[in-house]
């Protein structure tokens, strides 16, 4: 992990003067930060593999590897049929399609057998072979006029990604082979993909699709990457070796720098490294504004290796633990053990502070390849099986899920935090699983926690507009904004082509975060956010405003929404908020916003 000062920018590494024409490219800053390094680009729909030569004795056991894959991944096709056979007809058609679809590219297509092909002839291993492959035939798809046939590429990619998968089943290590510093180039990168890299070694990424609020962003900003998402020309545009520059802060992307950009950039990154050295003085400081008012600064983190910038912010807590990630890059879910292993490493590593897990939040834009069999496509995933949703229809998952974080509660505070509710009646069947849980593991003699509190997300209308029934039958609030944004709005938060209209000043979201805030208030429960609002210092008079005294962030925010409670005032706050809430447009919303002056 890098230290707090680097976080934000990538050092750029020995990086050669390309002779090829710059070319400058622009989209969306979603990560702060400047990186210089050579870039990568990844295949779309393939995890990143290394590439290596296989000797001439070696090559029929790197065809049997790859036969065995192939077996494997036929076979875990076939179990998905025989699951789909138990949903609803219209789903079970949809998926009986496409999955027979993909079992096809398995037996002797001509994915299967250029693979081989490449393994004897080009001497490689089997999953570069597979990645090798599938880019010349979808070169080879592109061309088709026919745009069904066009279309069949999908599938191919599919069986392709099951495959390499399989093959590198030793572990999702992608990005592992690269040189450090490397900026990984790609149409598109899941928030699973930005869960496999290392900033030690990555230096940043850009990619031609996803907005500022999805969760690729989000593990972006949580690893201090820098990264530029929703550039609209890039396919083709990079090859992998070019030297490229990623621009976090304005959005830009620069192929081929000149001597000149590369210098302009290597002077920007160095003052944003010297303002993170003098955030990071405020580590020992409690966030109180010139007023008085104290306000609890805790962090967001996605897996336990994010703890330790958490706790070099001076996090007073996770606020969020987003608990999906741990369920990204593997075959299976995680049992209970490993879970609790986990949790057990965060909670006892924040030495007392609170830890408030979620419970699993898939569906949308997180996908997690070893809940693939529980979710069946969707028509529309955010509207779908997501989050709760899925806990409670697969009972086994969210009791091993709360188990976990009870046996965790042995080794100091945790908090379950719920996502996506939006009934009393789901609250409900949650308690009684805690419920259920604890006198189980109770019985048993493990040693756990007392039932901890249990909290919700407040993260659609609906649950917003329902806050006081809702406060009645939990023990605190959660406002995750980016959602509450996205379904209040009707706008994707990771769609680039509608990332200009995701507006959380929108003065509908901003009455449903005051009144879920009020709602809690009223019924004397806590309340924190969680969103993206809270990392951002340009909202901190606002939500200060709005009564709210705890504010959970990636950790490269910390310090800098620190900065600006020490420099408010929370009376002027308070009354700037409601000059907020009695505007009807963003657009002024946010110039009022920027006009409010510290320690007025
Ligand atoms: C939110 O929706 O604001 C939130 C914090 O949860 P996530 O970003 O994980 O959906
Ligand atoms: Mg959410």
């Amino acid at each position: 992990m890098k230290t707090e000062a680097s976080s934000a920018v990538a050092r750029p590494q020995a990086v050669e003067i390309a002779e090829r024409p710059e070319r400058h490219f622009s989209g969306l800053g979603v990560s702060a930060g400047i990186a210089v390094g050579p870039a990568h680009v990844v295949e779309r729909g393939l995890i990143d593999v290394p590439e290596y030569r296989i000797e001439d004795e070696a090559i029929e056991t790197e065809i049997a590897r790859f036969s065995d894959a192939v077996t494997l991944s036929a076979s875990q096709i076939r179990n998905l049929q025989a699951q789909a056979e138990t949903l609803p007809e219209e789903v079970a058609g949809q998926l009986r399609h496409l999955l027979d679809a993909h079992l096809l590219m398995l037996t002797g297509s001509r994915l299967v057998r250029g693979v081989e092909a490449r393994i004897r002839d080009a001497r490689i291993n089997a999953e570069a072979a597979v990645q090798v492959q599938l880019s010349e035939i979808a070169q080879a798809f592109a061309v088709m006029e026919d745009p069904y046939l066009a279309g069949k590429i999908d599938d191919v990619r599919e069986a392709s990604a099951r495959l390499v998968r399989n093959l590198t089943r030793a572990g999702y290590q992608a990005f592992s082979g690269l040189p450090p510093g490397t900026i990984v180039i790609a149409e598109e990168i899941t928030p699973a993909d930005t869960a496999l890299m290392d900033p030690a070694r990555i230096g940043g990424f850009a990619a031609a699709h996803g907005g500022a609020e999805g969760h690729t962003a989000i593990m972006a900003r949580s690893l201090g990457l820098p990264a530029v998402l929703g550039v609209a020309d890039l396919a083709g545009a990079v090859r992998s070796g070019d030297v490229v520059a990623v621009d976090g802060v304005r959005g830009g992307l620069v192929v081929n720098p000149g001597e000149a950009t590369i210098a302009r950039l290597e002077r920007r990154r160095r003052a944003l490294e010297r303002r993170e050295r003098q955030l990071a003085r405020l580590r020992e400081v409690a966030a109180v504004s010139s007023d008085g008012a104290r306000v609890t600064l805790q962090c967001n983190i996605e897996l336990p290796n994010e703890l330790p910038q958490a706790q070099e912010a001076g996090a007073e807590g996770i606020g969020l633990l987003r608990s999906e990630f741990l369920y990204m890059n593997r075959e299976e879910p995680p049992s209970e053990d490993e879970q609790y292993v986990a949790l057990k490493e965060i909670v006892a590593g924040m030495e007392g502070a609170p830890v408030t897990v979620r419970t699993l939040d898939v569906g949308s834009d997180k996908l997690a390849y070893s809940l693939g069999e529980h979710i069946a496509p969707s028509v529309n995933p955010a509207l779908g099986l997501r989050a709760i949703r899925l806990s409670l229809k697969t009972p086994a998952l969210l009791e091993a899920q709360i188990a976990a974080i009870l046996r965790a509660g042995a080794h100091g505070p945790v908090r379950i935090l719920v996502p996506m509710i939006t009934s009393v009646k789901e609250i409900r069947q949650v308690r009684k699983a805690v419920d259920k849980m604890v006198r189980k593991l109770t019985r048993a003699r493990v040693p756990i926690t007392d039932t901890p509190p249990l909290g919700i997300m407040i993260e659609t209308p609906g649950a917003a507009l329902a806050a006081d029934a809702l406060a009645d039958a939990c023990d605190f609030f959660s406002l995750g904004t980016n959602d509450l944004t996205m379904y209040t709005l009707a706008i994707d938060r990771g769609d680039d082509q509608v990332a200009h209209l995701y507006d959380p000043l929108h003065p509908a979201v901003l009455r449903l975060i005051r009144f879920a805030t009020d709602a809690a208030r009223r019924a004397g429960i806590p309340v924190n956010l969680c969103g993206e609002l809270a990392g951002n210092p340009r909202f901190t008079a606002m939500l200060l405003g709005f009564g709210l005294r705890d504010l959970s962030m990636a950790p490269p925010n910390v310090p800098r929404v620190k900065q600006r409670i020490l420099a408010l005032d929370a009376e002027a706050a308070t009354r700037h908020a409601e000059e907020l809430l009695s505007q009807s447009e963003a657009g002024r919303i946010a110039k009022l916003i920027d006009a409010f002056p510290d320690d007025s």
